[in-house]
């Protein structure tokens, strides 16, 4: 404890925390962590010189300066600094977990939630056991309110990041296929995420929101004494207009009152996303059209859910991840566009012992939605349909192959796939 008040003395004339001496270090707090590949004692000195007023390191050799702080693991002595410094401000910590759209409601409940509170929330998708505590030490003596996204592809992962920011609300966006690798089975994956709500249930106060339209979730909501439920059968509902528009536009209903909302995101299955959004503003006492305007202003970016312009055709741009349930939804959602249709689908990686199942499911979904589509990534090797225009290893083929892009035009493109296929690149092609 000793050192934890004194490092957080520092940290409380500082300007901030790093990892990385590639950032401006210039009066910030250096944490020496480890990785596989790299050990960061080895910068501390190289981060004291450039501008860090303190280096935390956990190997004595490296303890050159009275710069230097010296702890047992440089990760946990982050970890405990950050739990210190989100009990000395006390915010409102609204944690947020899930299969898929975690980042989307984040940032759609930041929207909404700043219009009227001062709120601090996860930069991008910084929701490890390294992210939560950078997020809570980005808190402000002025911060009312902090969203906190945990990710996790292993049991008892969640459990650790409540127990470091100690939400007092919870939110588990849906319980879905991924990371299957690391959770053995989609009960796994409930299981663990639950560990967010098990640890609000423990709490004097607090709210679990609970995604009624999630059978998993829906299932379980029994075990938690304080809830809000959101989707079916409750007070707090969103249902999809169809449109010409792609963009996603529904009618959300809040304790019987109904307002219209016009979202910039593409994808039906958004739609959990912005009701999730709408009900914690709700809860938190915002009326309607400014929750409305909050969930509208809020523009995707780093290809989630986003309509593009490509030279010749209209992209629809979700090439920021993938899994069985989010290449699934995002089919049948594109299925119900108007006009003519290609799909360029990448593998998904984290796929487990079912993969190759996985992967021909997609395929024939594509087929019996009479969708042509492309298929790209070693996964989708020797799986073919009726409507497979072509498999190739890479995106690079694929703009290679002999099936050339350049005869498409005027189409709607879904391109969907893993990060590491890289699909994004296709853009400049289509
Ligand atoms: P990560 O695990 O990388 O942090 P995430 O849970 O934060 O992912 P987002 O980044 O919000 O998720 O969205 C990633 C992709 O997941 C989207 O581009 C979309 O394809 C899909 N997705 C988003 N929301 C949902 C949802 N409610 N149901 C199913 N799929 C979704
Ligand atoms: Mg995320």
């Amino acid at each position: 404890m000793f050192m934890i008040s004194k490092v957080y003395n520092l940290f409380l004339q500082s300007n901030g925390v790093s990892t990385d001496t590639r950032d401006d270090l210039t009066n910030k707090i250096f944490f020496a962590l480890k990785g596989p590949n790299f050990n960061g004692n080895k910068f501390a000195a190289k981060a004291l010189e450039q501008g860090a007023i303190a280096a935390v390191i956990d190997e004595p050799e490296y303890a050159t300066s009275d710069k230097t702080f010296l702890v047992s693991d440089v990760l946990t002595f982050l970890q405990e600094l950050a739990t210190h410094h989100r009990i000395q401000l006390n915010p409102k910590v609204i944690a947020l977990t899930g299969s898929n759209g975690k980042t989307t409601t984040k940032e759609l409940l930041f929207s909404v939630l700043k219009q009227n509170f001062s709120v601090q929330c996860t930069k991008g998708n910084l929701n490890n056991h390294i992210g939560v505590p950078l997020t809570l030490l980005s808190c402000r003596a002025e911060t009312e309110i902090l969203i906190v996204e945990m990710g996790a592809n292993h049991p008892k992962e969640i459990e650790l990041l409540a127990s470091i920011a100690k939400p007092l609300h919870g939110l588990i966006t849906n319980i879905g296929k991924a990371h299957l690798e690391g959770f053995g089975s989609i009960e796994g994956v409930d299981r663990s995420k639950r560990e967010l709500f098990d640890f609000i249930n423990n709490q004097p106060e607090g709210f679990c929101f609970i995604n009624n339209n999630d059978p998993f979730l829906a299932k379980a909501k029994n075990n938690y004494q304080r809830i809000i439920l959101y989707g079916a059968e409750s007070n707090y509902k969103f249902s999809p207009i169809e449109n010409e528009n792609p963009m996603l536009t529904g009618a959300l209903n809040i304790d019987g009152q109904k307002i219209e909302v016009e979202t910039q995101l593409i994808g039906e299955y958004n739609s959990d996303n912005v009701l999730a959004a709408a009900t914690i503003g709700a809860y938190l006492g915002m009326d309607l059209r400014t929750i409305k305007k909050g969930l509208e202003s809020y523009q995707p970016e780093n290809s989630r859910s986003q309509l593009a312009q490509g030279k010749r055709n209209k992209l629809f741009l979700d090439a920021y991840n993938a899994n069985p349930t989010s290449v699934s939804h995002a089919i049948r959602s594109f299925a119900k566009f108007k006009g003519e249709k290609l799909a360029i689908i990448g593998a998904m990686k984290e796929g487990g012992e079912n993969s190759s199942k996985e992967h021909e499911e997609i395929a024939d979904l594509l087929s019996s939605l009479e969708i042509p589509h492309f298929l790209i990534g070693a996964e989708f090797n020797g799986i073919s349909n009726p409507k497979t225009l072509g498999y190739y290893p890479t995106w690079k083929a694929l703009v290679e192959g002999e099936n050339n892009l350049n005869d498409f035009s005027g189409k709607n493109i879904l391109i969907k796939g893993s990060r590491s296929v890289g699909l994004e690149n296709l853009v400049p092609h289509l």
